[in-house]
């Protein structure tokens, strides 16, 4: 009998050596929680944001503090306890929270600081502090606007063509180039020029004064800036024009449109053709500008494009048309483009150097080519009865592409030639006139040592093989 009750004390003093055992293993635990801040700060501007992330799996979290040492400040972004969490008073095992740092109202100056986060769990160990876990690493404080500027004095842009601005920014920009409204125009790298960079961005047709344009650059520590450059929009009238649409004409373009799956007519032409000028059309551009929306970091494009040989101009860019049947206006649209007509099937030849970017059915653009010039510049090629490229390929200027023809919304044989500048369609006649290249773009970003200045107001519209001699003029 008395060895058995001496067994079962024992049993019971084992089972709560092992019970104490096991309390103080969770009262006294000893895994440190995790901390992390991602991403973890290099740079810190006048406002960043940085996501925080505490975790503990086993007490669960007491504090969390957050704090900059620069010199002999030290300033705590962040301290909190975090017992008193949560109307239960239940553990907290995990904490994700967005950290803004604003240095400047924490008194701390531009310069190399040392970042630290400490967390404590709420283990009894170490006195009741609990398990501690800190992370130190330096940071560069930097609250300076990056400085952007023009380089030219003033600008003159033509309603419906290419704006081009030529600028410096900081050297530690990510980001820079025009806004205009709520578009944002990057620009690039000028080419061997440090801190000279260059954006193109499309003058609209209609434009408001609330699109009023700024140049703008962030840098790695996510300051912003944005100032004001001197431009001038010299307006332009655009030619409006009616055009009847007949039964001959429809059943003459409608076999293309249903070899490649946009006919359904049952029956009724006029009605098919209001969807593919309307819903269709918006549908095609909008493919063109998904086209855009990568581009080659340098220049491809050098010099002046090249406008289709002997080809006669059809229509214009912005030219506002409505199309009649039967007395009634069944639609309307706005020109896009340059439409030249030449002989039945003439070589069409790439405008300038570049690459390939989408090659084949175009909807009411018919057999389209369109090539990346780089830096936003994109030319298009419609219309084709035939093309002789691939995606990919690497074009340079004067090599023939295709073949001009009449697929798509076409009345006849022609080329209808586009350029579009960051996604946007402009007036290619700029870029065909040498002088306006030079004026505007070469002159500014040419190697260092030769004078440039903007000349004054000039009418860009003379054509190919019309040039004035270059005469600078200081406004
Ligand atoms: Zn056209």
């Amino acid at each position: 009998m008395k060895k058995g009750f001496g067994i079962s004390i024992g049993i019971v003093l084992l089972a709560l050596v092992i019970g104490a055992i096991l309390l103080s293993s969770w009262f006294f635990e000893g895994e440190p929680p995790q901390v992390n801040l991602s991403p973890k700060p290099q740079v810190i501007g006048k406002e960043s944001v940085f996501e925080l992330e505490v975790s503990d799996s086993k007490r669960g979290l007491r504090l969390i503090s957050i704090s900059v040492k620069q010199g002999e400040v030290v300033q705590t972004l962040m301290e909190e306890d975090l017992t008193k969490r949560g109307s239960s008073g239940e553990d907290l095992h995990l904490l994700k929270r967005q950290v803004i740092f604003k240095p400047l109202e924490k008194g701390l100056k531009g310069g190399k600081a040392i970042l630290s986060l400490v967390a404590y769990d709420r283990s009894l160990r170490n006195g009741g502090e609990g398990n501690r876990s800190s992370i130190e690493w330096e940071v560069e404080i930097d609250t300076t606007p990056p400085f952007v500027r023009a380089v030219a004095p003033y600008h003159y842009y033509n309603m419906g063509g290419t704006g081009v601005v030529v600028y410096e920014t900081a050297e530690d920009s990510t980001e820079s180039g025009v806004r205009c409204g709520d578009q944002f125009y990057r620009g690039f790298r000028v080419k061997d020029r440090q801190g000279l960079w260059i954006c193109f961005f499309p003058i609209p047709q209609e434009h408001t004064s609330k699109d009023r344009c700024q140049l703008y650059s962030k840098d790695r520590a996510g300051n912003e800036n944005q100032t004001q450059f001197s431009y001038q929009i010299r307006p332009k009238k655009f030619r409006s024009d009616s055009i009847t649409i007949t039964e001959d004409f429809l059943k003459a373009i409608y076999p293309y449109f249903e070899s490649i799956g946009i006919g359904n007519t049952q029956g009724q032409l006029v009605e098919w053709f209001k969807f593919i000028n309307g819903k269709q059309r918006e549908m095609d551009e909008s493919k063109f500008s998904q086209m855009a929306k990568s581009t080659h970091e340098e220049a491809l494009w050098e010099g002046v494009f090249l406008r289709m040989k002997d080809a006669a101009p059809m229509a214009g860019f912005g030219d506002r048309r409505s199309y009649k049947h039967g007395g009634q206006i069944i639609g309307d649209s706005v020109h896009k483009g340059v439409d030249l007509a030449s002989l039945e099937h003439s070589p069409v030849e790439a405008a300038n150097s570049g690459r390939v970017v989408f090659t084949g059915d175009l909807g009411i653009y018919g057999k389209t080519i369109i090539l990346d010039h780089g830096q936003g510049i994109f030319s298009s090629y419609s219309h084709l009865s035939e093309i002789k490229v691939e995606v990919g390929q690497g074009i340079s200027k004067g090599q023939v592409i295709g073949k001009t023809g009449k697929t798509g919304l076409a009345g006849g044989d022609h080329l209808h030639f586009g350029i579009m500048v960051q996604g946007v369609f402009v007036n290619p006649i700029e870029w065909w006139d040498a002088l306006w290249i030079k004026e505007k773009i070469s002159r500014w970003i040419e190697p260092e040592g030769k004078e440039a200045t903007e000349a004054g107001p000039r009418e860009a519209e003379k054509g190919p093989g019309k040039k004035k001699p270059l005469r600078p003029k200081r406004s």
